[in-house]
């Protein structure tokens, strides 16, 4: 870890900072840079290695336990230092069980927390469709009720781990009143008849991702998670902790885009002198590092605040909207400096180039957090 005095912040407690430094440690040795091109085999060794490393425990909260967003956050900006992809399957370990660990039954939390949190059986969170992206409470994908099933019928899109997931949690239209307070959710284990991968989806970093379509899919209503009715909330707070771990990914990418460029810059020369000797250089390596820290201020701010059991929802708008875009920049500084090596495949700032950008979109994209912002600086206005 180059320069982790940030561990020193008053936002951490001791236990915090032994995990964040013990995780480098660890991810140092466990986590290669890059990865083969078979994306899902890829993903189900490192789920297998976070578990056994013990990391995913962190991802789930047991009975009475609250979820320790510090940490979550720690070990997405430390993985995603490391790898883009070993932070994507722990972030879905976390996103995809997030709902359970926050109101799962106890019969539900002993059938599937125990197995995320070592790496047995991989998660996803199914609350996308087509027609109900940003605008989630358009969602058509329906379940009516037979008895003590729920019956399934519709689409799912952009499904994270869509393909290679034991289970999944669906959120679905129930009818008990229009728009968001008529939605379920329900976990669908991945073999249930009646779900369908019906195409996987590959993107510019690749990840497993898939569209589901559910046709006539039986679950019993003992797979329901919270009320009838109350899907739109348990989606809420479940996006509600990892929204700020979304943030805090982009941080880490940041954090390793900055590294590489100092790295490159002291080493490459050209006209006699190193790149950093250059004062235009200086002023991007300036602009890069103060990126960095404020995204770093504001994902832990809201981390603090979320674990201190008070509402976020600016602060957490707050830390993806400045983070995503913040890294966006600093990597795209990053491979300017590296010239036509920035844009060669293989280079870690080319493969951060494309792993940052789906960050700006999914979970709120960063016109959404705006909104959020302002609904929450207006309201305190009127209040
Ligand atoms: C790599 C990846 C992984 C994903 N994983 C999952 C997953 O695991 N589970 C899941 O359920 N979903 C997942 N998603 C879906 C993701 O949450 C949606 O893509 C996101 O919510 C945006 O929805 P959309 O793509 O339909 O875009 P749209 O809703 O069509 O929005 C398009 C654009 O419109 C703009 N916009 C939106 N609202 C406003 C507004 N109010 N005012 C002005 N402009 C606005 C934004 O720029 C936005 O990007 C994933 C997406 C990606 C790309």
């Amino acid at each position: 870890m180059r320069d982790a005095a940030y561990l020193d912040w008053p936002f951490f407690e001791d236990h915090h900072r032994t995990l964040a430094r013990e995780l480098d440690a660890w991810a140092t040795r466990h986590i290669a840079a890059h990865h083969g091109d078979d994306v899902d085999a890829e993903c189900r060794a490192l789920v297998k290695a976070l578990g056994a490393g013990g990391w995913l425990r962190h991802a789930v909260a047991g009975p009475g336990q609250a979820i320790d967003t510090r940490a979550i956050c720690l070990i997405r900006e430390t993985l995603g230092r490391h790898s883009g992809l070993a932070d994507f399957a722990f972030a879905m370990q976390g996103l995809g069980s997030g709902a359970i660990s926050l109101q799962g039954t106890p019969g539900q939390r002993a059938r599937y927390l125990d197995r995320v949190a070592r790496g047995e059986a991989i998660a996803a969170f199914a609350l996308s469709e087509p027609q109900a992206g940003s605008d989630v409470a358009a969602m058509q994908c329906a379940a009516r009720i037979e008895g003590d099933h729920a019956v399934i019928d519709g689409e799912k899109t952009w499904i994270s781990n869509g393909g290679i997931a034991d289970f999944y949690v669906v959120f679905c239209r129930t009818g008990e009143a229009p728009g968001a307070r008529g939605i379920s959710a329900f976990i669908v284990d991945a073999d249930t008849p009646g779900l369908h991968i019906a195409e996987r989806i590959e993107v510019i970093a690749p990840h497993p991702l898939a569209r589901l379509r559910f046709e006539n899919c039986r679950v019993p209503l003992t797979q329901r998670i919270g009320e009838a009715g109350e899907g739109f909330k348990v989606a809420m707070r479940t996006l509600d902790v990892f929204r700020t771990s979304v943030a805090a990914a982009a941080l880490g990418f940041a954090r390793r885009a900055l590294d590489e460029g100092l790295a490159h810059a002291t080493q490459r020369r050209m006209f006699n002198q190193a790149l950093a000797d250059f004062q235009l250089t200086q002023a991007k390596l300036a602009d890069m590092a103060t990126t960095v820290d404020s995204a770093a201020l504001l994902v832990y701010r809201a981390a603090w605040q979320r674990d201190q059991g008070r509402p976020v929802t600016r602060e957490a708008a707050m830390a993806k909207l400045s983070a995503t875009e913040g890294a966006q920049r600093v990597i795209d500084a990053a491979v300017q400096m590296f010239g036509g090596l920035g844009v060669t495949r293989g280079q870690m700032v080319e493969s951060l180039y494309r792993e940052i950008r789906a960050l700006r979109i999914y979970e709120g994209a960063s016109e959404v957090q705006q909104l959020i912002i302002a609904r929450e600086l207006l309201k305190e206005m009127k209040s």
